[in-house]
């Protein structure tokens, strides 16, 4: 399968016209930016030879005629607010480029290669919402109650877009041998060790956590050091020692964060009677998850009491680490030694809809380079060739898969 290089960049920089601000894209779900960019994407699919239809939660679905198997390769074409023009967009361009070609050149006739774009991977509304239904994981309570931050519900903005009261496109594991998604890398590792090509071995566990200690507000002054109930230096110290527990307990692919922190009443003359800090850690394995998470827990019983201060925790969300499918992650492997490219096997930090996917039929990722690692701004690029490198390896992948399975 030789893919159209040119046709693939004309094509994406097309679709970065939908909202575009400075270097990036401002594509938030059902605006009219991305809805627009939906309906030139359904077009773009029918002109590939897909059947293509947009379904009721603005899932961008194209199926090729004719095949009972097929590969689905696809990511999402929301972005966030001034965000980069590839995340997402570029593994949506890589499907249609594979399928095109397929059709065009009469290849892979046992095989075929269907394309999604999934609605609101960001999570405007509903992080993941696309995929989620796609799966059949999105309740129809689930859609009523998701909101965006200014209060418009889900449903109102389906309705606007003429989406709601379309069928909900599912996926059929009967059909879909596999699920593909090319990414950019959105980090720096791939650029920084001079790999071309990232193997997504997982998409990593996200756990959230919430410490709060409260003490009592008493004036800064006249307050004796001894006598204060400071549940601002309480979490000071306790987020040092948890800094500390956690790269101890941690594996080497783990990352922590501590993103927010409030002190209340929040002025310099008043001892904090409130601190808050929000936690967030991720890694690969879940028993790594646990024995963060057990560090939590026994630092704050290790500070809980101290100089007066009650400590709480609140563990707030938990999300479970999604292993790729390893034989199709040697599939890609493999095309990466054919054409002597060098590539890396790595977990994926962010989350992706190939972490849902990956729950219903055998899935796999790849990663091609962020220059300087840069993504969810406007300042996020790949170069041409780097862009035309992924696309090719996902094109030989597809090839090699129906070899293996005996539709080539
Ligand atoms: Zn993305």
């Amino acid at each position: 399968m030789q893919l159209n290089h040119t046709r693939l960049l004309n094509n994406l920089t097309q679709l970065a016209q939908f909202g575009k601000v400075e270097t990036g894209v401002n594509r938030l779900s059902f605006t009219s930016e991305d809805r627009a960019a939906r309906q030139w994407l359904v077009e773009q699919m029918r002109e590939a030879g897909l059947d293509a239809e947009i379904d009721g939660i603005g899932n961008v679905y194209g199926r090729t005629r004719g095949v009972d198997t097929a590969v689905l390769i696809g990511s999402h074409t929301d972005s966030v607010p001034k965000g980069g023009w590839l995340d997402g967009a570029m593994g949506v361009l890589y499907g249609l480029e594979v399928a095109r070609t397929r059709n065009e050149s009469n290849t892979l006739p046992g095989l075929g290669v269907d394309v999604i774009s999934f609605a609101d991977e960001e999570g405007t509304y509903r992080a993941l919402a696309g995929s989620l239904s796609f799966c059949g994981e999105l309740s129809d309570v689930d859609i009523k109650d998701a909101k965006n931050m200014h209060g418009v519900s889900l449903t109102h903005a389906l309705t606007e877009a003429g989406y709601a009261g379309q069928p909900r496109a599912r996926i059929d594991p009967s059909r879909h041998l596999a699920y593909f998604e090319g990414h950019i890398e959105q980090g720096p590792r791939l650029e920084v060790e001079g790999q071309k090509i990232g193997l997504v071995t997982a998409i990593v566990g996200i756990r959230r956590s919430r410490i709060t200690c409260t003490g009592q507000a008493d004036h800064a002054g006249t307050t004796p050091m001894h006598l204060r109930k400071d549940a601002g230096a309480v979490l000071i110290r306790l987020c040092a020692e948890l800094l500390n527990r956690f790269a101890n307990a941690g594996s080497e692919l783990s990352v922590w964060n501590l993103g927010h922190i409030v002190f209340e009443p929040g002025a310099g003359n008043v001892v904090p009677s409130l601190a808050q800090v929000l936690v967030e850690f991720r890694d690969p394995r879940p028993e790594v998850l646990d024995r963060l998470e057990a560090e939590i827990n026994a630092a704050v019983a290790e500070f809980h009491g101290q100089q007066g201060v009650s400590i709480e925790v609140a563990h707030l969300l938990s999300i479970a680490p999604a292993d790729m499918d390893a034989a199709l992650v040697d599939t890609i492997e493999a095309a990466t030694r054919q054409q002597a490219v060098p590539a890396l096997r790595m977990p994926s930090g962010a989350g992706h809809d190939a972490m849902v996917l990956s729950r219903y039929v055998p899935t796999a990722m790849l990663f091609i380079p962020s220059i300087g690692g840069r993504s969810h701004d406007v300042a996020e690029d790949t170069s041409a060739e780097d862009i035309c490198l992924g696309a090719d390896i996902l094109a030989d992948t597809v090839a090699l898969l129906a070899r293996q399975k005996g539709l080539a």
